[in-house]
Formats: structure tokens, sequence, C-alpha cells
């Protein structure tokens, strides 16, 4: 089946429109060319040299990426940092990048969709709603929501863990026994802390956090840290969805590499 890379970008901006994206991000066709025609799309959430190298030998024309390749100025296109070179490698083999980052993580639907009711959906929660409104029409970041029955603060940790492949999380002494009410957002969501805690959590589920977070949320809601790439590779399954529910025959492959650059030891 050959495609058009436009129409891949007119599927994801259907559910994730670049108006959705943070004035600071860099969301959108970032190389290549809409016109081209592709028969094959490798799905990532960063774009390293590896991962350009995979689309090179499976024969994808176009990635889609979550994190974007280039956020500060480049001024120079030599082969120095994985970003030139990947950028080099993504230009000199005529593949097409696409970023959606902000504009993916803003959510609204809860048929999940988005991003952070995905990863909600995989814990289990119902009756989510956006944590943090940030759009007018009630697009937002992260998401509350909660568990049918309450769960044992260690027993859901073991599930965090399921779902993320973590071996460890970084978390605090359980405020409550039970959890019930469950606020997460993927990525570095540690500005959310206070939302999560007004909104009535028992416990706020995000990454990145800084040491001090974790004595803000003492006494008024656990915190568990799940990892930025762990938390965020729910939108391989996300892009994935959107794109073969639109086109069920085109050739889309999520990337077999883990581009985690942190390892656990
Ligand atoms: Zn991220």
């Amino acid at each position: 089946m050959i495609m058009k890379v436009a129409d891949i970008i007119k599927v994801i901006e259907q559910f994730a429109p670049l108006t959705l994206a943070e004035s600071y991000d860099n969301c959108g066709l970032m190389v290549g060319d809409a016109n081209a025609s592709i028969t094959k799309l490798l799905l990532c959430v960063d774009v390293t040299p590896e991962i350009v190298e995979e689309a090179i030998t499976t024969g994808a024309q176009m990635i889609v990426a979550h994190h974007p390749l280039i956020f500060a100025p480049i001024k120079k296109f030599v082969d120095k940092s994985s970003t030139e070179r990947a950028l080099l490698m993504l230009i000199k083999n005529d593949i097409s990048l696409y970023i959606a980052h902000t504009s993916i993580d803003a959510a609204i639907d809860r048929k999940s969709t988005r991003l952070n009711f995905a990863l909600g959906k995989k814990l289990n929660l119902s009756q989510m709603q956006v944590l943090s409104v940030a759009h007018p029409k009630g697009e937002g970041y992260g998401v509350i929501g909660e568990l049918s029955e309450p769960m044992v603060y260690g027993d859901f940790i073991s599930l965090l863990k399921d779902v993320t492949g973590m071996p460890y999380i970084r978390t605090t002494a359980p405020i409550k026994a039970m959890v019930k009410r469950v606020a997460l957002c993927g990525g570095s969501g540690s500005d959310l802390l206070e939302k999560a805690i007004s909104s009535g959590a028992d416990l706020y589920i995000s990454a990145d956090f800084k040491y001090h977070a974790f004595f803000l949320a003492e006494k008024s809601i656990s915190i568990a840290d799940i990892g930025h790439y762990e938390s965020e590779k729910v939108v391989l399954e996300l892009f994935y969805g959107i794109i073969i529910k639109k086109y069920p025959n085109f050739a889309v492959c999520k990337t077999t590499i883990n581009s985690n650059p942190i390892i656990y030891l």
C-alpha cells in the first residue's frame, strides 16, 4: 500500500491537532516532504541514530516520534552529536520525520486515544478526567481517575512495576494504606503535583520528580516516579491504533529498540 506523508499527518492531527502544542514545543513535520510517497512507517518515542538505522534497514520512509529531535536551534549539520547524526541520516536517506509531542499529550476524550488516558486504562482507572485543563475545549495535561475497588498501596505499586517494566519505583511511604483515587501524568509532570493534591488523589504518578517534591507531598499525597520513558512508551500503541484504525492495510511498525538512556543496575 502506497501513501503520502501528508496522509499520515492528517490522521494524527485529527486526534492531536498542532493547535494543542505548547508554544515552546516543536511539533509537526520536522524533516522531509509532505508529498513524498511512503510504503512503511516506523513509530518511536525518541529519534536516535540507531532508530534511523532501523528505519533504513526495514525500508520505512517515514518516522513518527514523540520527542522532538530538534528542540534548541541547530547551527551546524555535522557528525558531532547524536541529534546531528540522526538528522543527517534522515536527510541522506530521504526519510520524513513527524513529531507529536505536547499536541498528543493534551487530552480530552475518554476513549483512551490520548497518552495519559491510555496509561490510565492500563492501570484500570475509570471515570478519567483531565487533571489540568489548558485549552478552551477542555484539553490539558494528566488525568485523574478511580480504581473500581481500593487497592493495598504495595499491590498498586506492584501493578505499576508490571505495567512499566521497572524493577524499582521511587515512591514516598504510603500516606494511606489503600489507593483508590489516582492522578497521573506521563513524562515530566512534577509541576502538576499541587493539582493532584487539590484533586483529592491518594497517589500521583509521573516522572522526573526532584528530591524536594517528595517532601512537598508529605502527608497530602503519595508520589510514584515511574520513569520518563516508561511512562510515555505507551505512545507507540497510541500512534499505532490511530493509524491502523484508518489504514488497516498500511505497514506500520513499532520500533524494536529501547531508546531509554537510563538503565537500572
Ligand atoms: Zn517526554
